[in-house]
């Protein structure tokens, strides 16, 4: 924070030195308390990082605006390179907390791009596990849940899941009851980062998924809170090795998704898929429609 605080007090004297502050790269009619906003926000997701800064200050102009328009390019938003308010509307949406992947501009944008996380599982049989779970939320309801979301992931690849309800398991999901959880990815206010997962390559927790205890989750058609069946196709496709997509109707786009009953992977979510683990077999399709 204090960080922050000092670079900001940096950019606004920088700001003041210009006959039109244009220097800072701050909406006009907006307050410093909405560039420390959008800073934290941009640190916390590797966009800037303020303690790399040339001057020794943490202050790097260049990277900071750079910062904010890969931010909004990935994001589909008016590459304006300042904190603007439809910057900070994006921001304020909830999130996975994993970081979004270098993403150069529109050319990149194409419907069968995908980025990976790196790692990949080098078997297609997983079990999955509930580790963790709040005393008032229905066990059985997350796991029916849970089983319809990884059937998003099983029925378009050979991959199978099974739950396992002790000892080890390659995919845990665990809702953690605070924010600062010792994973040194600590959650942020509510509605803000709703959860995070790691690559089967991640060296201390490859196939976690942790979700925000204290949110609000949505079954099935409700609308009101986090959509627990989308949020969860989303990080276990981080489990399986792939990052994030600017396709905002991908299921890998970082913002959650309000309720959307055609919710399905998209053609970069597959293609990603295949790349890693292949098709599903004809053989293994016609079986399936059968039963
Ligand atoms: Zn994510
Ligand atoms: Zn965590």
């Amino acid at each position: 924070m204090y960080v922050l605080i000092s670079a900001c007090l940096l950019l606004v004297a920088a700001g003041r030195t210009q006959t039109n502050g244009m220097n800072v790269p701050l909406a006009r009619g907006l307050g410093l308390e909405k560039l420390m906003e959008g800073m934290e926000y941009l640190k916390k997701y590797s966009y800037i990082h303020l303690d790399a800064g040339k001057d020794g200050n943490g202050l790097d102009m260049a990277m900071i605006k750079s910062g904010i328009g890969k931010y909004q390019v990935f994001h589909g938003l008016p590459k304006t390179e300042m904190i603007d308010e439809e910057t900070l509307d994006k921001m304020d949406l909830p999130r996975c907390g994993c970081r979004d992947p270098e993403f150069t501009g529109e050319a990149e944008r194409d419907e069968f791009r995908y980025w990976l996380e790196g790692g990949m599982w080098n078997k297609t049989e997983l079990t999955v596990r509930i580790s963790r779970i709040p005393n008032l939320m229905s066990k059985k309801s997350v796991r029916r849940v849970l089983k319809q979301a990884c059937r998003v992931w099983s029925s378009r690849s050979p991959l199978t899941f099974t739950e396992v309800r002790s000892g080890g398991a390659d995919i845990n999901v665990k809702f953690m009851g605070t924010m600062d959880h010792g994973d040194r990815r600590a959650f942020w206010r509510p509605l803000g980062e709703v959860g995070h997962a790691f690559s089967p390559s991640d060296p201390a927790l490859p196939g976690d998924i942790h979700l925000d205890a204290s949110e609000s989750y949505s079954f099935e058609e409700e609308t009101d809170g986090i959509n627990l069946f989308q949020l969860l196709v989303h990080e276990l496709g981080h489990t399986l090795g792939l990052g994030h997509s600017p396709h905002p109707q991908s299921v890998m786009y970082p913002i959650a998704r309000a309720y959307d009953p055609a919710f399905e992977l998209s053609r970069n979510d597959m293609a990603g898929l295949h790349a890693l683990y292949g098709r599903k077999s004809r053989a293994r399709l016609r079986n399936r429609q059968r039963h």
